[in-house]
């Protein structure tokens, strides 16, 4: 039967490598703990890479999930159904935004954005050379039009050529935006912290004034929340601690907490004259399932006060995080907001730390080439901060 080795090696066999997998096969989960096939434990400070965001095992959630799937799963965007009402709406109440269309992945709702920025600008001119701006050292997504404005050429370039139109400026550096805007600038596309990337939240002063520039030409500002969104930072979204609002927000990752599940959502004046019947569309997209799980998300986020539980424990994370900076050299600088935290290690490879934290029973993910990256399912206690520390020494 099943051990971890018979399983690694059906699957390398079978499945397209395109990851280099951590020899551990899970098999199960319970509150922030993971268990593999052997039984051994891990705490995790991954979440599945910022999905699960209630922890494991979550008996309302999954409760809610099999009795949507007894009385059905799917029924295509033909038909309205009720959980589609209700997740939009908890979605728009949420964001204080206007329309939510549901896709199935984060690269998806970005493809959603893109071209609802686009629809915007071609029916103001009737032009079709706009072009849209985004940041360098941003991740968007895998699909092509999300890979054209992520900017990092490692992803980008074999395959070349990407969609036209993306202009790059510099992440918190305004004068680098402002000199990339023409009058064919129909979008600036931007996490409100920068995820893969390195961890970087963005200035307070360069958001704002972004968003002021949007304001004076009606470009669209896209926000990317797929990462930092549904809590991650203390708020629903990240951008609700800026004085900021987007046109266009995607979100994905944490909103289904592990049922797939992306969404852009646009406030009234871009929902009112962009995409309309015939322009966008998606077989999957906002499902009964998916919905389901979405809308018992933001009950369970509202029944266990999430959103208050991260603004408790996420200055003590950031403390003990300070802690190691102070006392190892190979530890250069901590960022983040909320339970979104990096450390830069700039003496040692981060890989083989993540390495050796998970034979000491921690899942810890990296970000960019050197940085460490803890983005724990929501729900951690302050004593799951401190197991994790200690972990994590062990595996320096
Ligand atoms: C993960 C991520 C995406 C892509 O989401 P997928 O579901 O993997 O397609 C896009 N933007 C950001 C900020 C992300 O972190």
């Amino acid at each position: 039967m099943w051990n971890s080795k018979t399983c690694m090696d059906y699957a390398e066999a079978a499945v397209l490598h395109t990851y280099n997998r951590f020899p551990v096969v899970f098999e199960k989960g319970q509150g922030v703990y993971l268990e593999d096939l052997e039984g051994k434990r891990y705490l995790d400070f991954g979440a599945g890479i910022a999905v699960f965001a209630l922890g494991y095992g979550v008996k309302e959630y999954n409760e809610a999930l099999k009795e949507q799937i007894d009385k059905i799963i799917h029924t295509s965007n033909l038909f309205y159904h009720v959980p589609l009402a209700e997740a939009a709406g908890k979605l728009k109440a949420a964001s204080g935004m206007s329309r939510v269309f549901f896709a199935n992945s984060g690269a998806e709702a970005i493809e959603g954005a893109l071209k609802a920025a686009r629809k915007y600008a071609f029916l103001k001119d009737g032009r079709t050379d706009h072009e849209i701006i985004a940041m360098k050292g941003s991740f968007h997504g895998r699909s092509i039009g999300a890979l054209s404005v992520t900017g990092n050429p490692h992803y980008q370039d074999p395959f070349r050529p990407l969609m036209g139109g993306v202009k790059f400026a510099v992440f918190n550096d305004l004068e680098s935006v402002k000199e990339q805007i023409t009058d064919r600038t129909c979008a600036i596309i931007l996490e409100t912290v920068q995820g893969e990337g390195g961890i970087y939240p963005a200035d307070p002063a360069f958001l704002k004034g972004v968003e002021a520039l949007c304001r004076d030409r009606d470009i669209l500002l896209i926000l990317d929340e797929i990462q930092c969104g549904m809590g991650r930072t203390g708020t629903y979204f990240a951008w609700q601690q800026y004085g900021v609002k987007p046109d266009i927000m995607t979100c994905a990752k944490a909103l289904g907490c592990g049922i797939p599940v992306g969404a852009f959502v646009l406030n009234e004046k871009t929902a009112a004259a962009s995409l309309k019947p015939g322009d966008h569309g998606t077989t999957y997209g906002g499902n009964p399932l998916a919905c389901r799980a979405v809308s018992a998300v933001f009950d369970l986020f509202e029944k266990y006060g999430i959103l208050d539980h991260v603004k408790e424990v996420a200055p003590y994370l950031e403390q003990r995080l300070d802690g190691l900076v102070e006392k190892y050299d190979f530890l250069a600088q901590r960022r983040g907001m909320g339970l979104m935290q990096g450390i830069e290690t700039a003496g040692r490879p981060v890989g083989e730390i993540v390495s050796k934290a998970l034979e000491n029973g921690l899942v810890v993910l990296s970000a960019e080439h050197n940085v460490l990256r803890f983005v724990p399912p929501l729900v951690i206690e302050k004593e799951h901060v401190d197991e994790m520390i200690d972990k994590l020494e062990r595996s320096f």
